[in-house]
Parts: C-alpha cells; structure tokens; sequence
C-alpha cells in the first residue's frame, strides 16, 4: 500500500471538512487525498488535490524565493503517477538547489558504493530500490550504523536523477556564463560623444547621486566620478568585487534563477549610471525568463515521459 493512503483524509473532506477549502492542508494529506480519489473515482476531489497542488508549485520564476518548498521528490512522483505536468518544472527546480537533490545517499560509504557497482537487476530497478534495499525497516544500515529512513513515496527514479544530474550541469554552466564578466552589451550613454563628456565634467554621476540622478548638465561642474562602464578595468574590477568577492556567484551556484534576482540587489549605484543599471537589469530578467521558460524543460527533458534521448 502506498505511504500515503489513509482514506479517512478522504472521508473527512466528504464528510465537510470545508477547513480544507479554505485552509489547504499539508503535503500529506493533499497527496493522501488524491491518491483515495483516483482510486476510488472521485473526479472532483481528485481535480481539488490538483489544483492545491498547483498553487503550492506555482509555475512562475517570480516565486522561486529563498525559502525552500518541501517535498519536492515526493511531488515529483505524483506528478508522473497522476499526470500532473504544471506542477514538474518548479517541484524539479527545488530538487535542483536542493543539495544531493534532496536523496539520502552517500557515496562515501562502502555499502552504497558496493550496490551503485552491482548491475541493475542485481542492484534493483533504480537507485530509490538501492536506497530502499539498504536501509531496511529498522533504519539500520548494513554496517550496523543507524540512519534516517528516507520514506519511499520521496525515492526518486533513476530516470529523474538523471535529468536532475544533466539539468544542473546546464544549470552551472549558464551560471558561469552570465556571472563571468561585466557584459560587452552595456553601452554607457556618456560614451556615445567623448568630445562632450568626459570624466568629471559632463554625463556623469557622482557617488551620492546613485541611481535616480539626473545626468548633470554639460559644463556643470560636478562631484567627479564617471560610470565604470567607460572603463573596461573598472567595470572588471566592480564586477569582480560585487558578483564574485562578495560571495554571491558561490552562493547561487545551484540556483541561478533566484541568484539573477540577486544580481539586482547589489549595491551597483556606487559607480555605475541609471542607464547602465537598468541595462544590466534587462539582461538578468532575459536570462531568467529564458532559463525557465525554455531551457529548464529542455535540460530536464520534461516533453519526454522516460527521458529518452536526454541531453
Ligand atoms: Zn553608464
């Protein structure tokens, strides 16, 4: 019997528990439901857990924030048990900056490595049987030593891990791409006319004028600081310092969806223009848009249902 069937949930929301409607309950009990409602043909119950389901994955970049969704591996597998596709891109995404994709499997350990070497019908049918096989009811490893018990409903097949494996990979690489210099394609307006503006005496802008200035006026004497766009060591040197020295490549390195908006937020007013600024914000909310509406699904291979062909 599956992990969660206990159909008094079941019961309970037919008997009016509108609390559920209202309030939509835990993890859990949604799964448990619509698992007693494809069993037992409740359409309408079984398309409420769906659509709980969807608002608690919702499928929009805007909402992948610092706190973590749980039950990502579990929602994973509902979603290929009960067909559920608009709620695969983002419970994958959280697999995703989830360390170890949210599997309990150490490689350090001689008993996992033993079983990863056997071949797969010795071993089981995916690393979620090797998992399972190994720690046994009791928690208790091979070795003696004791251990979590991962429940298997969150068991992850080994085609999933693949696509998680070949998804993060992209995932990095995009990372480092966008992250490993300051974009050839911001063109500061103070470069368009030099004989005009120059350094400390034209389109420029000061240290506390920060974003919302205004250009100053031609002639204008002003506070003597020019954007660091107009210099390529500059512009490396700030880069270098805000996205790489401050620690924020490291700390999105799996989660480049959240760490594009993260990009945003640092403290680039201090020596680059309006214009500049709203020109780097553009190419971060592309590739945010393009990583999540096409690549993701592409790299996790989401339109092919064993993953076939992936990569
Ligand atoms: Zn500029």
């Amino acid at each position: 019997m599956p992990s969660y069937f206990p159909s008094d949930y079941l019961l309970r929301f037919l008997a009016g528990h509108s609390k559920y409607i209202v309030t939509p309950p835990s993890f859990g009990i949604i799964a448990s439901i619509l698992r007693a409602a494809t069993r037992l043909s409740f359409g309408d119950m079984g398309a409420w857990a769906v659509r709980t389901l969807e608002m608690m994955w919702k499928d929009d970049f805007d909402e992948v924030t610092e706190d973590h969704i749980q039950h990502a591996a579990e929602t994973v597998n509902l979603t290929w048990d009960y067909d559920i596709p608009r709620v695969r891109r983002r419970a994958f995404y959280e697999l995703l900056r989830t360390k170890n994709f949210g599997q309990d499997f150490d490689l350090r350990d001689d008993d996992v490595r033993a079983s990863a070497r056997l071949p797969v019908e010795e071993a089981g049918e995916s690393l979620g049987d090797r998992a399972e096989n190994k720690y046994a009811a009791n928690g208790t490893t091979v070795n003696g030593s004791r251990r979590r018990r991962m429940p298997r409903a969150a068991l992850l097949s080994r085609d999933d891990v693949g696509r998680l494996i070949y998804a993060r990979e992209e995932l990095l690489d995009a990372w480092i791409r966008i992250t490993a210099t300051f974009p050839d394609s911001v063109v500061c307006p103070s470069a368009s006319d030099g004989a005009q503006y120059s350094a400390g005496d034209g389109l420029c802008f000061s240290a506390t004028d920060g974003v919302g200035a205004s250009p100053v006026p031609i002639g204008k004497k002003t506070k003597g600081r020019v954007c660091d766009t107009l210099s390529r060591s500059s512009s490396s040197l700030r880069w270098a310092a805000l996205v790489h020295q401050s620690g924020t490549f490291m700390q999105y390195k799996y989660d480049p969806v959240l760490g594009l908006s993260a990009l945003k937020k640092l403290n680039w007013s201090k020596n680059f223009c309006k214009t500049c600024i709203s020109q780097l914000h553009l190419i971060w909310d592309k590739e945010r848009a393009k990583l999540w509406v096409y690549q993701l699904d592409e790299w996790l291979c989401l339109n092919r249902a064993n993953g076939a062909g992936c990569g």
